[in-house]
């Protein structure tokens, strides 16, 4: 086995884009391609390491998020009560145009400089 492994250590199609290892481990890459990359990986080291690599990274990622942005995130100036309240005012604000020529006097509209 080990033995056919090496002898197909030299893959004849290209090495997977990063993008598409990384749609992989995401769980994102269509069934189809990723049956064909799962298949290239078996016998890419180079690809292999480089799916290593994205999967290092995204673990590198997720364990700075949770031991230092989260904790050091600052907590919102004031509690989010109001929000709702606030959210629906901006709503009915912007839902109601403001039509200011229906105010302006009627009289002045085609009164164009006869007197
Ligand atoms: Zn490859």
């Amino acid at each position: 086995m080990l033995k056919n492994f090496f002898s197909n250590s030299q893959p004849t199609e290209e090495h997977l884009p990063k993008e598409h290892l990384l749609m992989l481990v995401d769980g994102e890459l269509p069934t189809k391609d990723a049956s064909r990359a799962r298949e290239h990986l078996e016998t890419c080291w180079t690809c292999r390491g480089d799916l290593e690599k994205v999967e290092n990274t995204i673990s590198q990622f997720i364990e700075f998020r949770n031991k230092v942005q989260i904790p050091l995130s600052p907590s919102p100036p004031r509690k989010w009560d109001r929000f709702n309240a606030e959210l629906i005012a901006v709503k009915e604000e912007v839902n109601t145009p403001k039509r200011p020529w229906l105010d302006f006097p009627t009289s002045h509209h085609f009164n164009c400089g006869s007197e």
